[in-house]
């Protein structure tokens, strides 16, 4: 029987402990980013005063440690996300580089004018705009798959749209506005039946749970470090070694190549194609230790007590006028997004904040999501398994106050 500890796990994020406002900050703008457990700052922190040194060019002892300390992070990454070829992860910035890089790279090799490209109704901008600009690169268009009411998918609408055959499509494997996990293996498979490509931004949902990457079906998945707890400036794509192997490069310089000269360039193999300059060394190195971390934890036991939290602050919150839980669909991971009836968001956000508790408000960087759900914004509380039931109660008690005392 899996056992939750939110007490023990909390011990690890030094930054819970500090206060806000002169109160215990209560922090609940995860989905935004992830606190960072003391061996992730410890790892960065020994990195930069013992082992810094640049990598894979290096012809003395640092460099060398530090490559394969730099190497060890990526086998971590692909043993986490059961991948046996780690040259198929790519180090990028986080999840809009990565989702970049396929648009540059494999997008504009593939595409031509009136190719169709399928995107989610619920997708971050950083799904949305890099393939905007590269329809306006290639004459290529895009549609959109609606959503349900209670922000599921609309399968119906998805099945009429593969009909036209996309090349390709762009998924959401959470919403980081709706907290909505998306079926996207049966997504994956119906969108390959018909001979699109499929990228998935997993940036939402590999901070709440584990996946095997190659049984997803999908040919591209994009995540990014400081949302699974590691440091900021540091990310993945992982993509099918045979697209990867034929994508060209999208920027040149320095680790990328085989051989120079002015008479033309030779590119390296994979990953260093896609990964020009010198790359964010304790960035991966911290990351692979945020890794490491979540490996030794009940991840089960993460995951129900996240579910808890979510519940317990659906049911505390319900109770309180003019409360309104904005998606309800059953397959979610602990993210609250609501409104509160007569009450401008960014003003909830600004009296929750001054009682020490930190939530987003806002479009959450998903315009158009808001625009089919006719709001303006949502306030989103997103937990993490470091989250207690307390602080989801000091929540719901601080947007009763303010409730109340509008009365
Ligand atoms: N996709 C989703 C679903 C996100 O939630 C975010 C960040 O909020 C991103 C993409 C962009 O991630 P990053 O800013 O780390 O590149």
């Amino acid at each position: 029987m899996s056992q939750a500890d939110p007490k023990r796990w909390r011990r690890d994020f030094p930054l819970l402990s500090v206060r806000a406002h002169g109160q215990p900050l209560v922090y609940l703008d995860n989905a935004a980013t992830t606190q960072k457990p003391r061996t992730v700052i410890d790892t960065i922190s020994r990195f930069y005063k013992t082992g810094n040194a640049n990598v894979h060019r290096g012809s003395h002892a640092l460099s060398a440690q530090a490559t394969v300390a730099f190497e060890q992070a990526r086998d971590t990454l692909a043993r986490w996300l059961g991948i046996e070829d780690s040259a198929t992860l790519i180090w990028t910035r986080g999840t809009t580089e990565a989702i970049n890089l396929v648009a540059h790279s494999w997008g504009r090799q593939h595409l031509r004018s009136g190719d169709l490209i399928l995107l989610m109704q619920s997708a971050h901008h950083a799904n949305i705009v890099p393939w905007q600009m590269l329809a306006a690169a290639t004459g290529a268009r895009i549609e959109v798959i609606p959503l349900l009411a209670d922000g599921d998918l609309d399968r119906e609408a998805y099945h009429r749209l593969l009909e036209q055959k996309p090349a390709l499509v762009a998924l959401s494997h959470v919403s980081n506005a709706l907290g909505t996990i998306y079926p996207v293996a049966a997504l994956c498979r119906e969108a390959k039946a018909v001979g699109a490509t499929v990228l998935v931004d997993g940036a939402q949902a590999l901070p709440h749970f584990d996946l095997h990457l190659d049984q997803l079906g999908c040919d591209f998945y994009a995540f990014s470090g400081h949302k699974i707890f590691g440091p900021t400036g540091i990310g993945v794509l992982w993509g099918r070694r045979e697209l990867l192997e034929a994508m060209p490069p999208w920027q040149g310089g320095g680790e990328m190549i085989e051989q120079v000269s002015f008479d033309g360039t030779t590119y390296a193999g994979l990953p260093f194609k896609f990964e020009a300059g010198t790359p964010n060394i304790a960035g991966a190195i911290g990351l692979a230790a945020a890794i490491d971390y979540l490996h030794g934890q009940d991840r089960m036991a993460m995951e129900q007590h996240e579910q808890a939290l979510l519940q317990h602050a659906l049911e505390c919150c319900g109770q309180i006028k003019g409360f309104r839980a904005v998606a309800s669909g059953s397959h979610r991971v602990s993210l609250m997004s609501f409104e509160l009836e007569g009450h401008h968001q960014q003003d909830v956000a600004h009296w929750l904040d001054h009682q020490g508790i930190a939530v987003r408000a806002g479009h959450h960087c998903a315009m158009p999501l808001m625009q089919a759900l006719g709001l303006p914004g949502t306030l989103r509380a997103s937990f993490a398994f470091y989250n207690t039931q307390q602080e989801v109660e000091r929540l719901a008690l601080a947007l009763d106050q303010l409730v109340q005392s509008a009365h």
